[in-house]
């Protein structure tokens, strides 16, 4: 099976997966998407509500300050994998349980082994912990942590800086910081 076809599939499941309890309140699921080869993957908390009604990953607010600060590492949105933890809505936005990311964690793990990407940007602390359950944003933010063969890269969720406008400031110096390890790594 190509790339493509192993994405399509797992949008597929996704689309119809009961494994966990998000699927009861949900109205879409959300894969993800972006074109299979992408070198950078972005892996967000779970869909809100216009991406629960959309089935599409970060087209709210969210979204577009996703896309104002993926300028800033020189990276247009179509050129990379978007796509969450939990692919299913938790109600309210609560952040997802332990037990549902590690339930939806197969969609994710196979989704990075057909893309393969070199870089994943963690976007917010749900998303961190996911990885690396001791780290924390404050002291990785903006930084690449070295996971052979991938480097992954956490910084703040951009919903973070509707809430914290002094939080738009240090996320654009990160997603600069991205770019620049993105041209330095060729
Ligand atoms: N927040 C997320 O974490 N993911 C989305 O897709 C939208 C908002
Ligand atoms: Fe399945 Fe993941 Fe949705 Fe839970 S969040 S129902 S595991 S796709």
């Amino acid at each position: 099976m190509s790339a493509d076809e192993t994405l399509s599939a797992i949008a597929r499941e996704v689309g119809v997966c009961t494994k966990c309890p998000l699927h009861l309140t949900r109205t879409k699921a959300v894969p993800g998407e972006g074109p299979s080869g992408a070198r950078v993957m972005i892996v967000g908390e779970g869909p809100g509500s216009n991406e629960d009604r959309e089935g599409r990953p970060f087209v709210g607010a969210a979204g577009s300050n996703l896309d104002e600060l993926l300028r800033f590492a020189g990276l247009a949105r179509d050129s990379v994998f978007i796509t969450n933890i939990v692919k299913c809505r938790p109600p309210g936005n609560r952040r997802p349980t332990t037990l549902e990311s590690d339930t939806c964690h197969s969609y994710l793990r196979r989704q990075i082994e057909a893309i393969d990407p070199a870089f994943i940007v963690l976007l917010g602390d749900t998303a961190l912990k996911h990885f690396f359950p001791d780290g924390t944003l404050a002291s990785l933010h903006g930084r690449a942590v070295v996971r052979a063969p991938r480097t992954f890269f956490p910084t703040y969720h951009p919903a973070s800086m509707l809430y914290n406008p002094s939080l738009k400031q240090v996320m654009e110096r990160d997603y600069a910081e991205l770019g620049r390890l993105l041209s330095a790594l060729g």
